[in-house]
């Protein structure tokens, strides 16, 4: 291809709004251009990349016999009204009107249409496990749509539905899964961190997200120094370090023998002092020997509350389900450590979690938010963190303005409706595997496989006739990776101040090939090359323009093809007459044979392709 007849518009200037380097190199270098708010168009360059990813992925999946279909992007809100999504999904969802007032999604992921599609044609066991996936375009009204395609509101997903008999089954997909994800991400070039939903410890994993490290990750991973546990903090565990200082550390069974012999609970005056900080000041020792309460209200619960204390049931689903619309809950956790509201929610079964209003903490505690405490709470669900249960002869707050209590005693003076992990694990603790130290990494999230049980099937009334003729309701998994976030990962793990470094495997031409003037001789020098080379399978782009040669080995640097290929008179009158060739990556040229060139590129191009695809 010769670049006067592409469409590649380089740019020298950094869009101001491009915070990143895959989102400023992706401008610079002619790939993209911005239609609006989180709506880009990809150009020439950048689609060629882009297609490059997409048929990995398609390869991949092909590979493990999931079956590529093509569904509508634009699908019926009925549908998302079936599942419950019309209403859980918020603003992310957009939700239009056809011409007659009937509703649609345009299709942000699509459980939903493949559900619905499985569900029409399934009707035997013999039929299953059946995977099926698409490569299409998705829409989410992303309130913040940032760094370029890395978060935007039209991006294009990858997403492999899969449905079994049952639960090996769909481990046994979804292993291939997370082994098919690991081959697209090494073929890309990538370096992924797999990052396992849970523990690990408790047997089976059911998701898997595969991430990325960067600065502007929106994701905080825990990693283990000793072994390779990772995970999101929003899930991340870690083993117990039960309060308390030097030679007073107990376990839960500890502190129970201890609460035997603690003075028994004591109201003291605390005026004006709220904060942990406060109390700490104001008593004197450390936040470790404290109960923080705090009071949440949780919406859409499926958390049963028949078992609840007196009664509690909060506010019914609109729906009518089990569970609880609205509810509220004291949730304890020792003094010194955060509550994760993410694994608060899970534990909930909550779609959201929130601190409840200064006015409902009053109606629920008696008493000014910064009093609240479980010894003698009645009315609401008591929630607590597994720290709690190692609590001997602590401070908490006493449901009542300016005053704590002191020498309470967890299992003594309260006891929890629910002990439950829900603390936000930070660097420093310890491996909930290994026991090893844990450190911090920011990531990005490229891909995410997933075991959905029932969920959908379920929901969605889709059942199968097995061996016995009875009927059953098939197990799901959902597999996703967006295509516009993996591409812009590969460019911020690839490129230097010049621009991108493309591994060969997603480079938008493999050679580029610059005539220092396009003219005589070296014009039918560089028409030769670049004919021997196509014929032998290289993508090679001719920059045939009338430019100084220091604004062509710019733009060549900008858009990163792996090797380029200078032809000029001084090295074309050698005798042999010689090319210069040099690899993005390098800093010196080397001089190659013109005959020989072709050959010699040839197997270059093909060696790291082979490399990065083995
Ligand atoms: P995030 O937490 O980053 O919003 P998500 O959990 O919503 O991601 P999934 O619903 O699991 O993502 O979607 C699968 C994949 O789609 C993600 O791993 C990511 O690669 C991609 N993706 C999701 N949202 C966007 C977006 N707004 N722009 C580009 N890619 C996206
Ligand atoms: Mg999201």
């Amino acid at each position: 291809m010769k670049l006067s007849q592409t469409f590649i518009p380089t740019l020298r200037e950094v869009p101001g709004d491009a915070l990143i380097a895959s989102h400023r190199l992706m401008f610079r270098s002619g790939m993209l251009r911005k239609l609006s708010n989180g709506l880009f168009a990809y150009l020439p360059l950048g689609l060629r990349s882009f297609r490059k990813v997409e048929r990995i992925i398609r390869e991949e999946m092909n590979a493990i016999g999931s079956l590529e279909i093509k569904p509508t992007v634009v699908v019926p809100g009925d549908l998302w009204k079936e599942s419950g999504r019309w209403e859980t999904m918020g603003e992310a969802l957009l939700r239009v009107k056809n011409r007659l007032g009937t509703d649609f999604v345009v299709s942000p992921t699509a459980e939903e249409a493949f559900t619905a599609l499985v569900r029409d044609e399934l009707s035997s066991y013999r039929q299953l496990p059946l995977t099926l996936y698409q490569i299409n375009t998705k829409y989410r009204d992303e309130i913040r749509p940032r760094y370029g395609v890395m978060r935007g509101r039209e991006f294009v997903m990858k997403d492999a539905y899969s449905f079994h008999t049952g639960e090996d089954s769909l481990d046994e997909t979804y292993q291939a899964m997370g082994r098919a994800y690991r081959r697209i991400f090494k073929r890309c070039g990538l370096t992924v961190i797999p990052v396992r939903a849970d523990s690990g410890a408790m047997g089976g994993s059911g998701s898997e997200e595969f991430m990325v490290e960067s600065g502007i990750g929106d994701n905080t991973l825990l990693l283990c120094r000793a072994c390779d546990y990772a995970a999101n903090v929003e899930k991340a565990a870690c083993k117990p370090d039960w309060a308390g200082g030097e030679g007073e550390t107990l376990s839960p069974e500890a502190a129970r023998a201890a609460a035997a012999s603690t003075a028994a609970v004591e109201k003291i005056d605390t005026p004006e002092v709220k904060t942990i900080e406060e109390l700490c000041g104001f008593l004197k020792t450390g936040a470790k020997r404290f109960i923080k309460t705090l009071i949440y209200r949780a919406v859409n619960g499926e958390l049963d509350l028949s078992s609840a204390p007196g009664n509690y049931r909060g506010e019914k689903r609109p729906s009518g389900e089990p569970g609880y619309g609205a509810a509220f809950f004291a949730v304890l956790i020792r003094g010194d450590l955060e509550v994760n509201e993410i694994k608060l929610a899970a534990a909930l079964k909550a779609s959201e979690v929130a601190l409840a209003a200064d006015s409902d903490v009053v109606r629920l505690t008696g008493a000014p938010v910064g009093f609240a405490g479980p010894v003698g709470l009645e009315g609401i669900p008591v929630i607590a963190d597994p720290s709690v249960t190692a609590l001997n002869d602590v401070v908490t707050g006493a449901l009542a303005k300016d005053l704590h209590y002191t020498h309470v005693a967890y299992g003594r003076d309260f006891v929890p409706w629910l002990v439950t992990d829900i603390r936000t694990v930070k660097a420093g603790d310890r491996c909930p595997l290994c026991g090893g130290e844990l450190y911090e990494k920011k990531g990005n999230e490229l891909g995410h496989i997933f075991k959905l049980g029932y969920k959908y099937t379920r929901s969605m009334g889709v059942s199968y006739l097995d061996e016995a003729g009875k009927t059953r309701i098939p197990a799901m998994g959902c597999y996703g990776i967006g295509l516009d976030r993996t591409l812009a990962s590969v460019i911020e793990e690839h490129h230097d101040e010049a621009g991108i470094i493309w591994p060969m495997t997603v480079a938008p031409y493999q050679v580029i090939l610059i005539p220092i003037k396009y003219e005589g001789a070296v014009k039918i020098a560089a028409d030769g090359l670049v004919s021997a080379l196509e014929d032998r399978g290289v993508e090679v782009l001719l920059d045939d323009r009338n430019e100084r040669p220091g604004v062509k080995f710019n733009d060549a640097d900008l858009m990163g093809i792996p090797y380029r290929v200078v032809l000029g008179d001084k090295n074309l009158n050698l005798s042999p007459p010689m090319a210069e060739v040099k690899h993005r990556r390098d800093k010196e040229n080397r001089l190659v044979e013109l005959t020989r060139a072709a050959e010699e590129l040839t197997g270059l191009v093909y060696g790291e392709l082979g490399e990065l695809n083995r």
